[in-house]
């Protein structure tokens, strides 16, 4: 397969805003690849090479690819730079000197995809003191082969942001379209779910059929999406929801780990699919050593602990222990204790499908007594007056609230997917709004007075989980301090792009556009009807959407998700629908 081809079905891609029309355009195109090929490109859409939980990122510089780029094109590197300024894309730096080429190379190749992968993968492994020059050659090597638009691809792929605007959701309708029909689509992603390999659920489909997709189940290594839990205002009606019966457990204020422990030792995965296993050493080795059976994969929250007293402490600690650098201090200085809540599979056996009072019971036998491991505490309640009680006690131990869950024999592990069968109920929940957003951020405007030269405000967004497009719901200016909006510019400085992203919906338009990438916790006095913001537009009234009043950043920072991970428009939606319509 030529890689002129595949870049032009990305051209294509980037051309139109249509959903559906980009899901018929990668069917198409899937439908002529090989099995292994339809893999590759399935990756490369995403702008990776591997899935996404992979340790290794191409991640290189925009400065860095700026020279291969001028090298390959034979322009001095003040001209790249020159172009990158103003457009802010090396893509389109790329497209643009490429096409205006000043040396031809003597036995120019025909890239193919095969040799694109192979590079990529160079550039992927090269280390050492001269990696960055390595890459940089390999890179410019790739560029001088390729035609201008595959050249802007290459450029977007090796520095993160592909901006096609197809995202997971598309590809994987294009694979249903594709393979089978659209009653395949919910057994397709149920397969993504459980693996978090796209490429992989490609090529099986590609090769087996759904009969082959149906097959696939998880496996220690391959991190699975987290379940996610609704939530209702008050415990009264947690319990009507749950039949007047369920199990809570306290719901601790930490950071959620899946670890996916064997022979070999345990690896942890932050819930956006991060290796966490270099930040807690610690959790790993104990969760290997006190493993009963040879292998596991298991939830909890890490949360940290005062180590004199073993009172909880506050979110914002544990997250020291994410920081690069003195792993060794921090391991003494923040203590952690993992708080285990799920058991997903154990020697062999995949536990998903199994009711929720199994899995507990078998991850309450699956370790022996460690002083860094416990369950979180748990009890079946039978009333609203058991529940209240349970309530009290989890926020006298510091924790945020309650975790109800379904006891009922349908109470499986639900891969990816938000659900009544888990319903969370927090303190705030009492006070005036509901609960904090966690948004992202998809522009900024300058700021005035104190805050010139800086950014003044954000306009925040929230994905809708059925578009997979990212809907703004509000412009944010309060609850910054001085050096958080010092830090912003840099923070933001790598999703920066010169227009409304693809994947964005907005009205509002701010002085400057990212790609959804930094999400932030905003809390808001309430969430009432908006001409200005797009999230759920048109379901409460037409030519209008929600937005979040009165919105201040709470100061947390949830480099922990990312953006498909922010708080949905259906959750903002539901939260809406709580406060009541008098609000509308
Ligand atoms: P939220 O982030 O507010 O949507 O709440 C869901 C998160 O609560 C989960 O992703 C976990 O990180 C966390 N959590 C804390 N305690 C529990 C528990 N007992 N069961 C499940 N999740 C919990």
């Amino acid at each position: 397969m030529l890689y002129s081809e595949i870049a032009d079905v990305f051209g294509r891609l980037e051309a139109t805003g249509s959903r559906l029309e980009m899901t018929s355009i990668l069917a198409e195109f899937f439908g002529r690849l090989e099995p292994s090929e339809l893999r590759n490109v399935i990756y490369l859409s995403q702008g990776r090479l591997h899935p996404d939980f992979y340790p290794i990122e191409l991640g290189m510089a925009d400065r860095l690819v700026l020279k291969a780029v001028a090298k390959a094109a034979g322009y001095p590197e003040e001209e790249a730079e020159r172009i990158w300024q103003k457009e802010g894309d090396p893509g389109i730096v790329a497209e643009d000197l490429i096409s205006r080429k000043r040396q031809r190379t003597l036995f120019s190749e025909t890239l193919t995809l095969e040799a694109v992968v192979e590079g990529l993968t160079e550039i992927e492994r090269s280390d050492g003191k001269d990696s960055q020059s390595q890459k940089m050659k390999i890179l410019s090597r790739l560029l001088s082969n390729s035609e201008p638009e595959g050249a802007k691809y290459l450029c977007r792929i090796v520095t993160g942001r592909m901006r096609t605007g197809a995202s997971a959701m598309t590809v994987l309708d294009a694979l249903a379209e594709c393979f089978a029909d659209k009653s395949a689509r919910p057994e397709i992603e149920r397969a993504f779910n459980v693996t978090c390999d796209m490429g992989l659920v490609g090529e099986t489909l590609a090769r087996g059929g759904m009969a082959a997709v149906s097959e696939m189940k998880v496996s220690v290594g391959s991190p699975i999406k987290v379940m996610l839990a609704e939530r209702l205002p008050s415990l009264p009606e947690v319990m009507a929801r749950m039949d007047g019966r369920c199990a809570m457990e306290f719901k601790y204020d930490g950071m959620r780990i899946q670890a996916h422990i064997s022979e070999g030792g345990a690896v942890l995965y932050s819930r956006r699919l991060e290796n966490l296993t270099g930040n807690f050493p610690d959790i790993a080795e104990h969760l290997s050593s006190a493993l009963k059976g040879k292998e596991a994969i298991i939830e909890g929250e890490c949360v940290a602990v005062d180590p004199e007293t073993g009172t909880l402490l506050p979110f914002q600690t544990v997250t020291h222990r994410r920081r690069k650098h003195g792993m060794d201090s921090a391991v003494r200085d923040i203590p952690v204790r993992l708080f285990m809540f799920d058991m997903l599979f154990l020697d062999g056996e995949d536990m998903t499908q199994t009711p929720y009072a199994e899995r507990r019971r078998v991850l309450s036998e699956s370790f022996s007594e460690d002083p860094l491991l416990t369950l979180t505490t748990m009890e079946v309640v039978e009333s609203e007056a058991e529940a209240e009680e349970f309530f009290d006690r989890a926020i006298a131990s510091r924790c945020e609230g309650v975790m109800a869950k379904s006891l009922s024999d349908a109470s499986v592990y639900r891969a990816g997917s938000r659900g009544f069968l888990w319903i969370k109920y927090k303190k705030d929940y009492h006070q005036a709004l509901t609960d904090t957003f966690d948004l992202v951020a998809v522009g900024a405007f300058y700021g005035m007075g104190k805050r010139a030269g800086k950014y003044g405000a954000l306009l925040m967004a929230s994905p809708d989980t059925e578009t997979g497009r990212f809907c703004t719901v509000c412009k944010l200016g309060t609850g910054f301090d001085d050096a958080f909006l010092d830090a912003l510019p840099e923070m933001l400085e790598p999703y920066r792009t010169e227009s409304c992203p693809k994947s964005v919906e907005a009205r509002m338009v701010p002085d400057v556009w990212f790609e959804p990438g930094l999400v932030l916790e905003v809390a808001g006095a309430e969430i009432s009807v908006s001409p200005i913001h797009t999230a759920a537009w048109g379901w409460v009234k037409d030519d209008a959407g929600i937005g979040i009043r009165f919105p201040r950043y709470t100061g947390r920072l949830r480099d922990d998700k990312g953006p498909d991970a922010a708080t949905s428009v259906q959750e903002i939606f539901g939260m809406y629908e709580m406060q009541g319509s008098d609000r509308a």
